[in-house]
C-alpha cells in the first residue's frame, strides 16, 4: 500500500517558451508520496537556463530515444498545482492556441514562477509558560520592555499573534529573549477559515430587495449545484451589487467559495470595502498593488479554502478554488477583461468555460452588455434578469444632442454648454465634464502652412501636453520639447489643435474662478490614491467641475453630480473597427449614467458634430438596449461577430518587407491548405493594421472567419503550425488573436 506506483520513463513538461509543444524528460530523484501525476513542478534544464516546469503527461514512449532525454534537476512539489486551475490553464492553451509552458507560467503567481514552495501559510502566535507565569525573575530588572512583554503576555493566557505584538512596538529579539529564558515559548498555527456559521457571516445586513432584485435573485437560487449562466441586465444603479452580495451568502452559507471579477477600474477601495462590509469572512482581493507575497498568500488562501471570497481583476480568472460554488463577473462588456498582448485571453469567456466546467451559476452583469452576451440571452442561451428600476428615485438621465456644427468652442464646449454648466454650479450641485483625450490637446499644428506635429515612429499625431509642457505620443510613450517654430516653414504661429483635458480644465478654471475644477486622467492620478483623494472631496458634495477621462465613467458613485457633459461624442460612429459603435455606445451610457444617482435628477448634454447620426439619435432617444438590438440586426446581416468566429494573425517587425512577404505566404498557404480540405473557412487579407507603423514595427494583419467555432480552430491550429515551421517567421513577431475584441 505504502508503496508509491512506479515512476513513467518519460515526463512530458510544459517549460516557459513560446513553443506550442512539451518538452520531454526523465524522471529523477525521489517520487512523490502519491506518484509523479501531471500538475507538479520541476527545475529542468532548457538550453543555457535552468527553468521551472510543470508536468502535464506521464508516459512511457517519447518521439526521441529515452537514451537521449536528460533527467529533471529536482522535483520541487509534493503535491500538484490545484487540478481546476490546471485544468483552465489547459483549456486556455488549447483554446487560445497558446503555448502551454507559456499559458501556466502567466496564470500562477510570480513566486510559484519561480520555483518557491505552495505551502499552506502558518500563523506565528506566542504563549507565556508555566515559569514566565509565576513572578518575574530578576533578569528581567535590566530589561524593562522585556518585563513589559511579559506582563503583557500574562494577561493573555491563549497567547498573541506576534503581528499584534509588533504593533505594540515589541521586538523579535525581546520575544526571543524571553524564549531563550524559557519564560514564553512560540507556536504554529494553521490559518483557518474562520467562524463562518450564519450567525456570524454577515457584519451587516442584507437590504431588502425591490421586486426585481428579488426575482433575479430567486432564479439565480433556483440553480445553485449547477452551470447556470445568467445575463443580469440592469441599468446602473439598479442595485446589480446586491443582487451579487446575496447570492454570494447563498454561496457561503453552503461552504462553497464565490470568485468575482471586476474591470480594471472597477476594484475600487469603494467596492472592496463595500464587501468587506457586509461578509465577516475573509475577502481576498486581488490586485496590481498586491506583494509578490501577498499575491501567493492569496492564491493559496484560494486554493485552500480558507477565503470563501476572492474578487479580482482580469488574472483573478486564474485563481484556484477548493470549493467553487458561483463565478461573478461585474462589467462584463468591459474592454480590460481581454488581455491585449502575449497570451490574448478573454476572462469573461473563460469564467463561462470555468463555470460550465465546476457546474456552478455564473452571473454575466453590466448595464450595457455586450453584443455576444446579449445575443446569448436573448436566443435563451443565458437566462436574462433584468433589472429596470434604480435603487433611487429616478430614472437614468437620457442623453441630450447638442449640435456642435457652426458653434464657436472654448475649451471644446459651446456657449449654450457652457451656461448649462453655470445653473448647475449655481443650483449647488456639481458637473463631470466628460473628455475622452488626456493632454493639453491632440496635436500641435503650424497656422501658417499646415503642419502637425507627429510621431517618428508610429503613423500617429503628437499630443500636446502642458503640464509640463511636452509633446507626447499616446502610442509608444516618446516624448518631445516643444519647437519655438515651423520645422517646415519656420513661423511662429504654432497653435495647439483640438482640445485634451488639460485646455478643457484650464477653460473651465478661466471661466468659474470661484469652483474647484478637478481633472482626473491617467496623468493627473499618477501618485497612488490621488484618485481616491480627489473623490472623496467631491463625495463632500461641496459644488465643483470635475473633468476627465474613462477613469470617470465606470465604476464610481459620484452621488451630487446632476449635469454631465461628453465634449465629443463622435470617436466611434465611423470607425472602422466594426465594434467601435459597440464600445463608444456603452461608455456614453455609463457616463450618463454618473448623472442623478442620488436625490435630484441629472442631465447628459453630448456634444456632436454628428447630431443626425441614425444610431446616435436611437441612443438618445430610446437607450443603449434600442440601439444594441439594432446592432445585433446589422452584425447578423453582414455576418459579423456573435453571428460569425473570427481569429487575427498579427505580424509585425521593423523591417516592412519581411512582414508583408510573411503575411503573404502564411495567407496563401492556409487558402490552399483550406480549398484543400474544403474547409468552410474565409481567411482575407493580408492587409495593413489600423495603424501601420507603430514603435517604428509594422504592423499586419490577416483575418479569419467561420461560422463554427471548430472549424476557425481547425485553421487557427493548422496556420500556427505553419508558422512555427517556417523560418522566417522567426524574424517576425506573430500572434494569433482568437475572438479579437479590437482590430
Ligand atoms: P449597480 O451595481 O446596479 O450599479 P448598486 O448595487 O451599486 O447598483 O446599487 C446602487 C445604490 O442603490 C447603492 O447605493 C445601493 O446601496 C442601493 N441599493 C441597491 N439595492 C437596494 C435596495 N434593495 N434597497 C435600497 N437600496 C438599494
Ligand atoms: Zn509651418
Ligand atoms: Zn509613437
Amino acid at each position: 500500500m505504502s508503496d508509491s506506483p512506479p515512476a513513467p520513463a518519460v515526463l512530458g513538461i510544459a517549460v516557459p517558451s513560446p513553443l506550442r509543444r512539451l518538452f520531454d524528460y526523465r524522471p529523477a530523484g525521489a517520487p512523490p508520496a502519491g506518484g509523479w501525476q501531471p500538475g507538479l513542478r520541476v527545475r529542468v534544464p532548457f538550453g543555457r537556463r535552468r527553468v521551472v516546469g510543470v508536468v502535464l503527461e506521464c508516459r512511457e514512449a517519447s518521439d526521441l530515444p529515452l537514451s537521449r532525454l536528460k533527467p529533471i534537476d529536482e522535483r520541487l512539489d509534493e503535491t500538484p498545482l490545484p487540478p481546476d486551475w490546471l485544468w483552465l490553464c489547459r483549456f486556455t492553451a488549447r483554446y487560445y492556441q497558446h503555448a502551454p509552458g507559456d499559458t501556466l507560467h502567466q496564470a500562477m503567481p510570480v513566486l510559484l514562477r519561480q520555483g518557491r514552495a505552495l505551502e499552506p501559510r502558518t500563523r506565528e502566535r506566542w504563549r507565556i509558560t508555566p515559569a514566565g507565569r509565576d513572578e518575574a525573575p530578576a533578569s528581567l530588572t535590566r530589561a524593562p520592555r522585556q518585563a513589559e512583554l511579559l506582563s503583557m503576555l500574562r494577561q493573555h493566557p491563549h497567547g498573541l499573534v506576534t503581528q499584534a505584538i509588533l504593533a505594540q512596538s515589541f521586538t523579535r529579539d525581546q520575544l526571543r529573549a524571553l524564549a531563550a529564558k524559557g519564560l514564553a515559548e512560540r507556536h504554529e498555527e494553521p490559518r483557518t477559515a474562520g467562524d463562518t456559521t450564519s450567525a456570524a457571516r454577515l457584519a451587516e445586513p442584507a437590504l431588502p430587495l425591490n421586486r426585481e432584485q428579488a426575482a433575479a435573485l430567486a432564479a439565480l437560487h433556483e440553480g445553485l449545484d449547477a452551470f447556470h449562466p445568467c445575463l443580469l441586465h440592469g441599468v446602473t444603479g439598479s442595485g446589480k451589487t446586491e443582487v451579487y452580495l446575496q447570492l454570494i451568502e447563498a454561496v457561503v452559507d453552503r461552504g462553497r467559495q464565490a470568485l468575482v471579477l471586476v474591470p480594471e477600474i472597477g476594484l475600487t477601495p469603494q467596492t472592496l470595502a463595500r464587501f468587506r462590509r457586509r461578509f465577516r469572512v475573509p475577502v481576498v482581493a486581488l490586485h496590481s498593488g498586491l506583494t509578490d507575497h501577498e499575491r501567493l498568500d492569496a492564491w493559496e488562501a484560494a486554493a485552500s479554502g480558507r477565503a470563501p471570497i476572492v474578487i479580482g481583476t482580469r488574472s483573478a480568472i486564474f485563481t484556484p478554488l477548493a470549493r467553487p460554488g458561483a463565478i461573478i463577473v461585474d462589467e462584463e462588456h468591459d474592454g480590460s477583461f481581454k488581455q491585449q498582448e502575449g497570451l490574448r485571453y478573454h476572462a469573461r469567456d473563460l469564467a463561462v468555460a470555468r463555470a460550465h466546467h465546476h457546474g456552478v451559476p455564473l452571473v454575466l452583469g453590466s448595464a450595457t452588455p455586450s453584443l455576444e452576451s446579449l445575443q446569448r440571452a436573448l436566443s435563451g442561451d443565458y437566462r436574462h434578469l433584468r433589472l429596470t428600476q434604480r435603487a433611487s428615485r429616478h430614472a437614468p438621465a437620457r442623453l441630450e444632442l447638442v449640435d456642435l456644427r457652426g458653434r464657436p468652442r472654448r475649451g471644446g464646449l459651446i456657449p449654450p454648454v457652457i451656461e448649462a454648466i453655470e445653473a448647475t454650479l449655481t443650483a449647488g450641485h456639481q458637473v463631470l465634464v466628460f473628455i475622452n483625450r488626456r493632454g493639453f490637446a491632440p496635436t500641435l499644428s503650424c497656422h501658417a502652412c499646415g503642419w502637425m506635429a507627429e510621431c517618428d515612429h508610429c503613423d500617429a499625431r503628437l499630443t500636446l501636453h502642458r503640464q509640463p509642457p511636452l509633446l507626447a505620443c499616446h502610442h509608444c510613450d516618446r516624448r518631445r520639447g516643444l519647437p519655438d517654430a515651423c520645422p517646415e516653414c519656420g513661423s511662429g504661429d504654432l497653435r495647439p489643435l483640438g482640445s485634451g483635458t488639460e485646455r478643457t480644465e484650464e477653460t473651465l478654471a478661466e471661466r468659474f474662478p470661484e469652483t474647484p475644477v478637478h481633472r482626473i486622467d491617467r496623468d493627473s492620478t499618477r501618485r497612488r490614491d490621488a484618485l481616491e483623494q480627489t473623490l472623496a472631496e467631491v463625495r463632500r458634495g461641496e459644488p465643483c467641475l470635475l473633468v476627465g477621462t474613462q477613469m470617470l465613467a465606470k465604476g464610481h458613485h459620484l452621488p451630487h453630480v446632476t449635469l454631465v457633459v461628453v465634449v465629443n461624442a463622435d470617436a466611434g460612429l465611423y470607425s472602422s473597427d466594426f465594434r467601435a459603435l459597440e464600445h463608444s455606445a456603452q461608455l456614453l451610457e455609463q457616463v450618463a449614467g454618473r448623472a442623478g444617482r442620488a436625490a435630484h435628477p441629472g442631465r447628459v448634454l453630448v456634444q456632436t458634430l454628428h447630431a443626425d447620426d441614425p444610431n446616435l439619435r436611437l441612443l438618445a432617444a430610446r437607450g443603449y438596449d434600442a440601439l444594441a438590438e439594432r446592432l445585433l440586426e446589422e452584425r447578423r446581416a453582414a455576418a459579423l461577430p456573435p453571428f460569425r468566429f473570427l481569429a487575427l494573425l498579427r505580424l509585425e517587425a521593423p523591417a516592412e518587407e519581411a512582414v508583408n512577404d510573411l503575411g503573404r505566404r502564411a495567407a496563401e498557404a492556409l487558402r490552399a491548405h483550406l480549398d484543400a480540405r474544403g474547409l468552410d473557412v474565409d481567411c482575407l487579407g493580408p492587409v495593413p493594421a489600423p495603424m501601420e507603423r507603430r514603435q517604428n514595427r509594422y504592423h499586419l494583419q490577416v483575418m479569419l472567419g467561420a461560422d463554427r467555432r471548430s472549424r476557425l480552430h481547425e485553421a487557427g491550429a493548422w496556420l500556427v503550425a505553419w508558422l512555427e515551421a517556417d523560418p522566417a517567421a522567426r524574424r517576425v513577431r506573430w500572434s494569433l488573436d482568437i475572438d479579437p475584441q479590437t482590430l
